[in-house]
């Protein structure tokens, strides 16, 4: 009898704990989710940029803009703790739409100081164009800032081209309106380097994934030399996510690489950095 309910106690601060654990994890998501809907008009959301270079000279192409969310009392929450949150509650297209008309102002702003930054990249998650129009979202802010549509690349990842024709339909307008399509995380997805073929994309990043194997695997830089050369039949650009250290830089450069992002160029950071940045150039 002791020993039965001595086992049933044991249960129970297991039910216990667990149950605790698990309202913890719950109220951190929830405070997230509410947060989430104030920190717009709070003014606690903010775009960072991460430029991306030519390899070979160092030169700024273009900059993708990061999202940071800075919460009083959580501090900085990353976008991967976020970004699923307000995608699965349909706030990502409030979100979204205010990352379009920032970035557009930013880029319109950097233009007219001649800065010659050719390019900003947003990254479009999938819900926005399941319940969102972007295309008609994208057309207002480019109007809006006079923004010409080829400085401006969406990031799009591969689960998009997987959906329907509509889906496509739209992708394919934003192209003919001169906005660039590229394929974000390109080898964390499902799509083979044959489906790349037929996507209505101007430019593939590849993935970080590929990067950190590089140096040790034979493997991996055959496949990262495979998905360059492709690109380069197909008249399609090629960006390298995630580039860390000037060995991965080197057999990048050896594999035919010409641009690429990473914490070893710059990591991303405020508007005000970037324009001081572009202007030392
Ligand atoms: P992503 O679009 O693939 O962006 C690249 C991420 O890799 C960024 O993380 C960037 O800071 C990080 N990164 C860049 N270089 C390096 C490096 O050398 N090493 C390492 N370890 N990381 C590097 P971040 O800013 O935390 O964003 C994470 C993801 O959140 C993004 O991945 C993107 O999927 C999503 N995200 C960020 N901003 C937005 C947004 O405005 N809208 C949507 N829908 N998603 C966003
Ligand atoms: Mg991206
Ligand atoms: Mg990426
Ligand atoms: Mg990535």
């Amino acid at each position: 009898d002791a020993a039965m309910y001595e086992a049933k106690a044991r249960g129970r601060n297991r039910v216990a704990l667990y149950a605790q654990a698990h309202a913890d994890g719950a109220s951190e998501q929830l405070r997230i989710e509410q947060g989430l809907r104030l920190a717009m008009q709070a003014g606690q959301l903010s775009l960072h940029w991460q430029p991306m270079l030519e390899m070979g000279s160092g030169r700024i192409l273009g900059a993708e803009a990061l999202l940071r969310w800075q919460h009083p009392q959580l501090g900085q929450v990353a976008p991967q703790r976020f970004i699923p949150v307000a995608e699965a509650n349909g706030m990502i297209c409030a979100i979204g739409a205010w990352v379009m008309e920032q970035a557009c102002a930013q880029a319109a702003a950097w233009r007219a100081q001649g800065l010659g930054l050719v390019r900003v990249a947003v990254n479009v998650s999938v819900r926005q164009f399941e319940q969102d129009d972007v295309l008609g979202l994208v057309r207002h802010c480019l109007q809006r800032h006079a923004l010409p549509a080829q400085c401006l690349e969406l990031e799009l990842t591969e689960s998009l081209f997987a959906q329907s024709a509509t889906l496509r339909g739209s992708l394919q307008a934003l192209r003919d309106l001169g906005v660039r399509l590229a394929l974000d995380d390109f080898g964390t997805g499902f799509s083979s380097l044959g489906q790349i073929v037929s996507l209505p994309i101007d430019r593939i990043k590849i993935d970080r994934s590929f990067v950190i194997e590089l140096v040790d695997s034979h493997h991996s830089r055959a496949v990262v030399k495979s998905i360059i050369m492709l690109a380069q039949t197909l008249g399609m650009e090629i960006t390298v996510e995630g580039v860390e250290t000037l060995e991965q830089h080197d057999v990048l450069l050896a594999l035919g690489a010409v641009e690429a992002q990473g914490w070893l160029y710059h990591r991303a950071m405020p508007a005000e950095e970037l324009l001081r940045l572009l202007r030392a150039h």
